[in-house]
């Protein structure tokens, strides 16, 4: 089988054969011209004309930051589209089913959920660990979708190279791995393996260390064919035009020294949090948050929002029991958790 042929192979009829909806401005988009084809308000009000729906600028502003064509990229409402979409695209209701890992981001349960597809969840080892051997056990013909989140969310580690290529090399459908911590890890992004892996898709996001969480931007890189079949799919508008126009602005700040400030902090905070009796394991983290295991979660909890201070209680997520997962703050802020924390341990 060819590259195409490999992903169609896992397409869903319905979709194989889509003739998707032909908005009015596919055919003359950047053109400058009397535009009486879209019902639009013909009053200049800076809103009054629809968006691109292909998105070209802001695809080719993102294709020079990460080094790709723009015909490897799918932008959507969030990741959260991406992950729906594919659903849509690979799993036949109730015939196909998916995997991922346990515990993970909660999104892959609810879109699999909404769309009738099981999803088998295969846990971690009891280290956070990823076990390639039982994750390939637990698919067969019908196992379309394989999430893998690195670094992973809640427990904030990256798994190791060789074991993503190896479940690259061996599982028959699509490899999702969900990068929206990446900007937060040494292991990098698997962005430049992209062209060996015709069934390899990545999920990036503006909502976390882009620091654009308000404007809904999600990434998905791919082969040319699954992100036609993306965009083919999605809805026509699915970026509207102040987040296009919003995001091509704030894309043009750098962003590494925030990178570096809260990588700092995480060490920072990691090493403090270490110190108190109550704290039983602060697991290693390669994303902006920390995944803490203590005596009474439930407690700390409760003692944390009296103090006006909120994180993630995991205390009922599977492998994390006792655990709280803190996103790393400004520093003042984590000296307000910090201080908190001193006044528990009281
Ligand atoms: C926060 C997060 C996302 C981002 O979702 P958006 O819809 O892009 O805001 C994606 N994946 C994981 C694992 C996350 O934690």
């Amino acid at each position: 089988m060819n590259r195409n042929e490999e992903i169609l192979a896992l397409v869903r009829p319905n979709i194989r054969a889509l003739s998707p909806y032909s908005t009015a401005r596919d055919e003359f988009g950047g053109k400058l011209g009397v535009f009486l084809d879209a019902n639009e308000s013909p009053y200049q009000n800076g809103w009054n004309r629809y968006p691109d729906p292909r998105q070209q600028a802001l695809k080719k502003r993102i294709g020079a930051w990460k080094g790709i064509g723009a015909e490897q990229i799918f932008l959507g409402n969030g990741s959260d589209e991406a992950i729906d979409l594919l659903f849509r695209i690979f799993c036949r209701p109730g015939v196909d089913n998916a995997v991922a890992i346990s515990p993970s981001y909660g999104m892959y349960a609810v879109a699999a959920a909404i769309n009738d597809v099981p999803l088998r969840e295969v846990p971690l080892a009891e280290d956070f660990s990823l076990r390639p051997k039982a994750l390939l056990q637990a698919c067969d013909a019908q196992t379309k979708l394989l999430f893998l989140c690195s670094p992973n969310n809640p427990t904030g580690n990256a798994f190791p190279r060789p074991d993503i290529r190896a479940l690259l090399a061996h599982f028959g459908g699509i490899l999702v791995v969900d990068e929206a911590y990446a900007d937060f890890s040494e292991a990098g992004s698997l962005l430049a393996e992209l062209p060996q892996w015709p069934r390899l898709v990545i999920l990036q996001t503006c909502s976390k260390a882009r620091g654009l969480a308000a404007l809904r931007l999600g990434m998905a890189f791919a082969d040319p064919l699954i992100i036609q079949l993306m965009s083919q799919v999605k809805y026509p508008y699915n970026i509207n035009e102040a987040t296009q126009r919003l995001a091509m602005e704030a894309l043009s700040q750098p962003m590494d020294a925030q990178v570096r400030e809260i990588v700092a902090e995480r060490g920072r905070v990691a090493r403090m949090l270490a110190s108190f009796p109550f704290v039983r394991k602060v697991y290693p983290s390669d994303a902006n948050f920390l995944l803490v295991r203590v005596d009474d979660a439930d407690a700390l909890y409760e003692h944390l929002i009296a103090d006006g201070i909120i994180v993630r209680n995991r205390n009922r997520v599977p492998l994390c029991r006792g655990c709280l997962r803190i996103t790393i703050g400004l520093q003042a802020e984590n000296d307000k958790l910090l201080t908190s924390l001193q006044a528990y341990a009281k």
